[in-house]
């Protein structure tokens, strides 16, 4: 290995530049510490940018007891940091970076602008303002007396007073959330990842083909304890979207999924109307005029269930949806597994590693899509930064 040509000192030493570091970054600069903050990638929050693409969902309004059980389960730690930064004070922060934000019908909040560009820009340009030094192409490989950073410039060490990891799950590996820095931490325990909020595989026939692209609305889910009245898409490689996001753990716990296809009609109204029906009208036209289920709900029927049984009122309450895989673990929005709550004081300080902090997404907790997901990031980055500060100050003190 190259030898280190070069060690800098700061107060605070940030790793990784997604929406958890820049949080703690902003934090530390803030409160007048040195800060660098340092990203294997060429440009910063390059997840967040892609969680902007569809609409960035940067929280859910909503009453905070209900908010909470959406972590499950919630340690102690988790559970501080969402109290101190919830859904009001992600709305607030956001407004103080110029975004206005409003509440969508089924309570998500998003920025005006939708996407994550402008809010982000905001963002850097108020962090440099402070003083914060983002170094790009720095990726931290592993701590000897300090961090130790590969850069194109060869290996560079920091010694920082306290140092915080933000260094994203495993998913989207392209975008810098490659999960490698695991095995750069040997002293701690880690749960491993698994895809969350992931989308289904589903080996379709030829006759699913027009149907791509559709969405499917007005549909429950269940598989498990897990369900969801949230829309989904019919895609070429399966099923994506909310409504499948928020089942999917339950797929990988091992659930099968399930749809009721008419969440609003009782299973007696679906039999009276089926009952009802002509000797001249075809079953199709029955499902389609009488129960009123569009082209695509009835072409997932016959495809998941054939030959159709005579008695088809239960399966349109209850479809089972059959072989389908959960996609890998690098396409899915997020990752569970991490570092494990008990490895870290209630101040996301690392036991084993003094001084060293850990926020965001490679922290083991797990929650849906809805804006759950950056919450928990921000209140984090958060918690781990106010952590961070009150070992600079005792520092200060002696
Ligand atoms: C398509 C998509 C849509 C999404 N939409 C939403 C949404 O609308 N709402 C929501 O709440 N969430 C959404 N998410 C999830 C959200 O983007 C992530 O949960 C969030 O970005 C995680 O933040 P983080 O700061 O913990 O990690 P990341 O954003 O993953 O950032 C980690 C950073 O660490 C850097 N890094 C990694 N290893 C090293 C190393 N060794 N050295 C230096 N740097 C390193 C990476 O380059 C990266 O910049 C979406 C995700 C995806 C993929």
């Amino acid at each position: 290995m190259n030898d280190i040509t070069q060690t800098e000192r700061t107060d605070a030493l940030i790793i990784g530049a997604g929406p958890a570091g820049l949080m703690a970054a902003d934090l530390l600069s803030q409160a007048g510490y040195s800060v660098i903050l340092a990203d294997a990638m060429p440009s910063p929050a390059r997840k967040f940018l892609m969680a902007g693409k569809s609409g960035l969902n940067l929280t859910k309004n909503e009453d905070f007891a209900a908010f909470r059980t959406n972590f499950t389960p919630l340690p102690k730690a988790l559970r501080q940091a969402l109290d101190e930064f919830g859904p009001t004070e992600v709305m607030t922060w956001a407004q103080t970076l110029g975004q206005t934000v409003f509440t969508g019908s089924t309570g998500r909040v998003f920025p005006v602008a939708m996407k994550a560009s402008p809010l982000l820009r905001a963002w850097l340009s108020r962090l440099d303002q402070a003083g914060v030094d983002l170094r790009r192409k720095w990726r931290w490989s592993h701590f000897n007396d300090g961090a130790v950073f590969e850069t194109p410039d060869g290996l560079r060490r920091v010694d920082a007073k306290v140092t915080v990891l933000a260094l994203g799950g495993a998913s989207w590996a392209r975008l810098g959330s490659n999960g490698a820095w695991m095995t750069s931490l040997d002293q701690v325990k880690i749960a491993p990842f698994k895809p969350a909020n992931a989308a289904l595989t589903v080996d379709w026939t030829q006759h699913m083909k027009r149907h791509f692209g559709k969405p499917i609305k007005g549909v429950s889910l269940s598989c498990g304890p897990y369900t969801s009245q949230g829309e989904f898409v019919i895609s070429k490689g399966g099923l994506e979207g909310g409504g499948i996001y928020a089942v999917s753990r339950g797929l990988r716990e091992g659930h099968n999924l399930y749809v009721d296809l008419l969440p609003n009609m009782p299973l007696e109204h679906i039999n009276k109307s089926l009952n009802q029906r002509k000797a001249k009208d075809s079953f199709t036209n029955v499902l389609r005029k009488t129960l009123r289920l569009g082209p695509e709900k009835i072409a997932l029927l016959m495809e998941f269930v054939h030959p159709l049984p005579k008695d088809i009122a239960p399966i349109l309450k209850r479809l089972p949806i059959k072989d389908v895989q959960i996609s890998p673990m690098d396409e899915a929005i997020s990752t569970a597994g991490g570092i494990r709550f008990d490895e870290m004081t209630d101040w996301l300080e690392l036991k084993q590693y003094p001084s060293v902090f850990a926020c965001g997404e490679m922290l083991d907790w797990e929650a849906p899509t809805g804006g759950y997901l950056l919450t928990a990031c921000f209140a984090t980055g958060r918690r781990a930064a106010l952590g961070a500060l009150n070992v600079l100050r005792a520092s200060k003190d002696v």
